[in-house]
């Protein structure tokens, strides 16, 4: 079967189980379409071809033993944020670029428990501290849809991969938008969950007080298979939650369109920088939800102008932290010929980050150092609340709340924003982040260049279901998700 890439999740499990393929087929085929194909993409920083087809037999055997689970035999590949015992984990850094890790992360864990195939793992921007997955150390993965244009980050590679049908699915990290900017930039469906939700064991830690992973795919449905398999308690994470998981997969059609109240930000729509295209596309998204049904109700979120400023604190304070670790010591890269401990430290550090992370860590270390730690650190700790607080109050009276993903779609690679212009593009994403929601984006539409625009909606907690029922339903009535990038259709 030469078409294997272009089946659902759904279809690929049911063809699994009535023998229509094998596993083997499945992972060769996708093994065939990386060598052909991500040369140009460049998405994998690593493929692991040889583990991929061992776990594939594996998986075609427990299929035939009826051992298999839904998943079974389903190839996937990770962000190299998700530690993989025995394959480096690089978290797209020289920094770990000689780093194999003893352990799987236990999202990593829970998906060979499932059977899942591990495709390799994918490009993302270093440490996860980015929107465009141009890479210092490993290069610029590719926009399926336009090569010059970045696939978004910092989850670019898992959005890529799967835009490009080099993956049916992907796993992505979330800690200000790194799941939802990219699926907006590639035409996806992207879940950032509840903070909680998923495990963080073996995540390598950006900003620990937000991060989050999630799936990436082409559908909601795709997602919610994914979900099933991510979310959950972890005895190994005290930040996971002890909740009861929901069958994201049985709950797709458990909320109705009719009657969901979308809450429409007044002030997001008027935000300077927001692409025309996008807005239309957005706003037509949502005359298609009001005429399914759905109420639209004008809101306020009077904290927006706080959103990119307390989020540009809060994150690099704890990435200063959590980065103290890699100091050329235990792991990691080491500097050559250090002459003392003191030039061990810094040559190890500068030569194993690069520029945005250098930038970061300085902008953390003086926001939480003596004297400045209250008026910087602890003062964006107190806007935080506030910020959820708005959120909080909005959720009274709506059930979801309506947003761009992105204001702009993909942007051309090398487009060498200033670091301000940069961070001003997260505009959407951030807060859901500081307030620990989840949100989800889905494909609405193209932009004049023919490039994506994504759709976020914002729930509250714990409203994962909700969610991609929402979107699943507006899937069943639309067909942008089904749209194949400029790269896929040529590999059709
Ligand atoms: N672009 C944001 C940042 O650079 C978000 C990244 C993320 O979610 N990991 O911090």
């Amino acid at each position: 079967m030469s078409d294997l890439h272009r089946l659902s999740i759904r279809e690929l499990s049911e063809g699994l189980a009535q023998a229509k393929f094998s596993s083997r087929e499945l992972t060769e085929h996708y093994l065939k379409r990386i060598a052909k194909i991500d040369t140009q993409v460049q998405s994998y920083i690593t493929v692991t071809a040889e583990q991929a087809l061992a776990q594939a037999d594996a998986a075609d055997a427990a299929i035939k033993a009826g051992h298999a689970t839904t998943l079974t035999g389903l190839p996937i590949a990770h962000k190299d944020i998700f530690c993989t015992q025995g394959i480096k984990t690089t978290a797209g850094s020289k920094m770990l670029d000689n780093f194999i890790s003893p352990y799987d992360a236990t999202v990593v864990a829970k998906g060979k428990a499932a059977g899942l195939v591990t495709l390799g793992k994918v490009n993302m921007d270093e440490f996860a501290m980015g929107s465009t997955s141009e890479n210092p150390h490993f290069g610029s993965t590719k926009n399926p849809w336009n090569l010059e244009h970045v696939p978004g980050g910092s989850s670019g590679g898992s959005a890529a991969v799967v835009a490009a049908d080099l993956a049916p699915f992907a796993t992505g990290t979330d800690t200000g938008g790194s799941i939802r900017q990219p699926a907006s930039f590639c035409g996806l469906t992207g879940l950032k969950p509840t903070y909680g939700r998923v495990s963080r064991f073996g995540m390598i830690a950006y900003a620990s007080s937000m991060d989050q992973g999630g799936p990436m795919a082409r559908s909601a449905e795709d997602c919610a298979y994914l979900m099933n398999v991510m979310a959950g308690h972890d005895a190994k994470d005290s930040t996971s939650v002890q909740k009861e998981v929901d069958d994201y997969v049985s709950n797709l059609n458990g909320t109705s369109v009719k009657g969901l109240r979308i809450g429409i930000p007044k002030q997001y729509f008027n935000v300077q920088g927001l692409d025309a295209d996008v807005k239309a596309r957005v706003e037509e998204s949502l005359k298609k939800l009001e005429e399914m049904g759905a109420i639209l109700v004008e809101i306020d979120l009077n904290m927006t102008e706080a959103y990119v400023p307390t989020y540009y604190l809060i994150a690099p304070a704890e990435a200063s932290s959590n980065l103290q670790r890699f100091d050329g010591v235990r792991y990691g890269y080491r500097c050559e010929n250090p002459v003392d401990l003191m030039d061990l430290y810094k040559r190890s550090r500068s030569e194993g980050f690069g520029t945005e992370v250098q930038r970061r860590i300085l902008i953390g270390t003086y926001a939480l150092s003596a004297g400045y730690y209250d008026a910087y650190y602890v003062k964006a700790q107190k806007v935080r609340r506030l910020i959820q607080q708005d959120f909080l109050k909005a959720f009274e009276n709506v059930d979801v709340i309506a947003a761009p993903s992105a204001p702009t779609t993909a942007y051309k690679i090398g487009a060498n924003l200033s670091p301000t212009e940069m961070y001003l593009g997260d505009i959407y994403t951030l807060a859901v982040n500081l307030a620990g929601l989840p949100a989800i984006n889905a494909p609405v539409g193209f932009d004049k260049n023919n490039l994506p625009v994504g759709l976020q909606l914002i729930g509250n907690y714990w409203s994962e279901s909700q969610l991609l029922s929402v979107v699943h339903q507006y899937q069943q009535a639309t067909d942008w998700h089904t749209k194949r990038a400029a790269i896929a259709e040529e590999n059709a």
